[in-house]
């Protein structure tokens, strides 16, 4: 059984491709240069390396790019799409964030309904971003609700980019299966999974190449939160560990009353004084890099903070979530050894 799996060098797609691998799947992944495919491709223990390949799709946002992986390859039975931009800083919203996410999710979907005939199910990265909208108020957020942001919201104001392309692109997604004829032979999942954070990609170059959800940890780790204080934009947020959120990709694939629904995947809750007291007690050599002790106690969540209900993912996909405590301590040590520090 054969997956395509887009936007391979990702953090999230990296822990997909060993799901999938464990799971027995032969895996096509998508890079956007043959180094980087190449890469991706040597990162994979030799014994499981002749169950994946690469395919080169330089820009999801080209009209068509995807017609030659499936005219070239009609055989994949699965498609599981996670390449879209992720950060905050644009130079041009449009065609650097909300074309790639809206254009690459119908352009994939599109190719696979022309050329792709075997393909049962595809499954689309979106994100909780798509659920939720800040600022936070107290109710309990589930698949049946879409954030409100706004397409002219998303270009005029970079921190609701992001935000907006997630949305739309998913919206793009389900009202392409609603509406293409002849109606398409393959159901569609999202997973719309919170904050992500998690062991970082065994490919990746460099700290510079690190994806924007970790990134937190690497400042906090790398003394930054010790130099700028401990960050407190907002009290709450809520986490999921990258390993869950691979397993709900290859679960949403497989399970066939996965077809047709949205899952919510967020883990727990947590804030960064939280974050901060898991590498203080997990990694006691790290306490020279810190923030002093006392800002610890800024830690308060407020008692009306916002809800959410993970329980369709435990029912219909089976998972079983990872804490807080293991997700940061498996992501510290990805970084440390990155750096070398073991
Ligand atoms: P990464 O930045 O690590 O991965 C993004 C991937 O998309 C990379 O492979 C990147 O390629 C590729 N990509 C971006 N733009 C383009 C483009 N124009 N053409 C082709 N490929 C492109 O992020 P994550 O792994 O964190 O995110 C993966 C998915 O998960 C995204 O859809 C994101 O929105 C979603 N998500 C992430 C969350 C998180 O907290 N991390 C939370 C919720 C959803 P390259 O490396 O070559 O640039």
């Amino acid at each position: 059984r054969k997956v395509l799996l887009t936007g391979g060098t990702g953090f999230i797609a990296s822990h997909v491709l060993d799901c999938l691998l464990d799971h027995g799947f032969e895996v096509v992944v998508t890079a956007r240069s043959d180094e980087k495919g190449h890469r991706i491709v040597k990162s994979i223990d030799e014994s499981l390396r002749k169950r994946v390949s690469f395919v080169v799709v330089e820009n999801i946002a080209k009209a068509g790019v995807f017609d030659n992986v499936f005219k070239s390859d009609p055989t994949f039975d699965y498609v599981v799409h996670t390449a879209s931009p992720f950060q905050f800083h644009w130079d041009d919203p449009v065609k650097d964030c909300l074309d790639p996410a809206i254009k690459g999710t119908t352009g994939i979907l599109k190719s696979i309904h022309a050329y792709a005939p075997n393909v049962k199910r595809v499954v689309i990265t979106s994100s909780s971003a798509a659920i939720r909208s800040p600022p936070n108020h107290p109710e309990v957020y589930d698949e049946s609700c879409w954030s409100d942001v706004t397409l002219e919201e998303a270009i005029l104001d970079p921190k609701n980019t992001y935000r907006a392309s997630k949305k739309f692109a998913e919206q793009a997604a389900w009202s392409f299966l609603m509406s293409a004829t002849p109606s398409p032979t393959f159901s569609l999942a999202t997973i719309n999974n919170s904050f992500t954070l998690g062991p970082i990609p065994r490919s990746l170059p460099g700290p510079d190449a690190l994806n924007t959800s970790n990134r937190r940890v690497h400042d906090l780790v790398h003394g930054h939160w010790r130099d700028r204080g401990v960050p407190l934009s907002a009290p709450v947020f809520t986490f999921v560990d990258v390993r869950d959120v691979a397993l709900a990709h290859v679960r949403a694939m497989m399970v066939p009353e996965a077809g047709g629904k949205r899952f919510y995947v967020v883990g727990g809750f947590f804030s960064n004084p939280r974050l901060l007291r898991v590498v203080r007690e997990r990694f006691p050599r790290l306490e020279g890099r810190l923030p002093a002790k006392e800002e610890e106690a800024a830690d308060d969540f407020p008692e009306d903070h916002w809800g959410f209900d993970n329980s369709r993912s435990i029912k219909v996909l089976g998972l079983e979530y990872r804490g807080l405590e293991e997700c940061v301590a498996d992501t510290v040590e990805s970084m440390l050894r990155l750096a070398g520090e073991e």
